[in-house]
């Protein structure tokens, strides 16, 4: 079961939402002040079934031991070295654009005069 990670416009509150479907289309809303322009960061959980054996071995806590998940470009850096683990089925243009999500996010978290939620 897929969680999402949002993080609030308003507050940068990070919320996880719980979803059934990894398509499901989540309506998240922040945790600490209500605020719905939520940017959606990560799934944890998203992989086909068929692939969690696979997760496990990528799971290796030295694999994951710089993983700040507070920090979205350190969670782009693990995707990416997950990604070329895993092979063709990363390769994808979804998640090369998740992974330039998570990295523009980052720029965001660190720069507070960015405001643009639109998105
Ligand atoms: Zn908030």
């Amino acid at each position: 079961m897929p969680i999402y990670e949002y993080q609030c416009g308003k507050c940068r509150k990070l919320t996880s939402v719980l979803t059934t479907r990894v398509s499901e289309k989540v309506d998240a809303v922040c945790r600490r002040c209500g605020g719905k322009k939520m940017r959606r960061l990560m799934s944890r959980f998203a992989m086909p079934r068929s692939d969690e054996s696979r997760m496990d071995s990528l799971a290796d806590p030295s694999k994951l031991r710089d993983l700040d998940e507070n920090d979205p470009r350190s969670v782009a850096r693990v995707m990416k070295r997950m990604g070329t683990e895993m092979g063709d089925e990363f390769s994808s243009p979804e998640f090369d654009e998740a992974v330039n999500e998570l990295e523009s996010t980052g720029d965001l978290s660190a720069d507070d005069s960015s405001n643009d939620d639109d998105l």
